[in-house]
């Protein structure tokens, strides 16, 4: 929802966090929704998770307790920049319920819109995928703790989206969470 300052479109600032499995297609889906909402005259902000954990949580390892930091680091810079009227996009794993939950509390204390999106793509075909060759290092015994494969994802039980890029064209699925947005004033 906008309103309207001189000739200037105002939006609603919010975060969109896309959770799931290592290649579900979390960045490939936020990466085409800030186009899309670029285009439209929204501030956007994608906060990719490589690149946010290099810049603030490179002493973080991926143990649960420091998984659970970086998520709330990133929770609260995305907080910050929602509440200057910009859109977040957050492609990040973010496997925890519970530090989902404190992030989404976090907005919510700063009456801050956030939506959960689960980018609900399988295993086998995140596996399959394999954007980055992780499955595979960890399938030849060269990396453990990856998301999915042999460290804990636990699957959103409500969130406000499942988005089931399997059975969608990558431009299908950004529709799809565009039109959630719009549903919540966001676009
Ligand atoms: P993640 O950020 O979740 O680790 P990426 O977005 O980097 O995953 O990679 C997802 C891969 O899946 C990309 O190669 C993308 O083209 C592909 N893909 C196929 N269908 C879809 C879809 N409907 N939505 C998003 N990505 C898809």
């Amino acid at each position: 929802m906008s309103e309207s300052k001189g000739n200037l479109a105002v939006w609603q600032g919010g975060t969109v966090w896309l959770t799931g499995l290592p290649s579900a297609g979390k960045t490939t889906i936020a990466m085409g929704l800030a186009e899309h909402l670029q285009a439209d005259g929204h501030r956007v902000q994608v906060l990719d998770g490589d690149e946010v954990r290099a810049a603030l949580s490179a002493e973080l390892g991926f143990s649960k307790e420091d998984r659970d930091i970086n998520v709330r680091r990133i929770g609260y810079v995305a907080g910050l920049l929602a509440g200057h009227g910009v859109t977040v996009l957050v492609p990040v794993i973010a496997p925890y319920a519970l530090s989902r939950a404190t992030v989404q509390d976090l907005h919510a204390a700063r009456d801050l819109p956030y939506v959960e999106i689960h980018v609900a793509t399988s295993v086998e075909i995140c596996a399959d995928r394999d954007v980055k060759g992780l499955y595979a290092r960890q399938a030849a015994g060269e990396l453990s703790g990856l998301t999915g494969a042999d460290d804990v994802y636990e699957v959103p039980v409500d969130p406000d989206l499942r988005v089931d890029t399997q059975h969608q064209t990558v431009n299908e699925s950004v529709r799809q969470v565009r039109a959630l947005l719009t549903a919540r004033g966001l676009s």
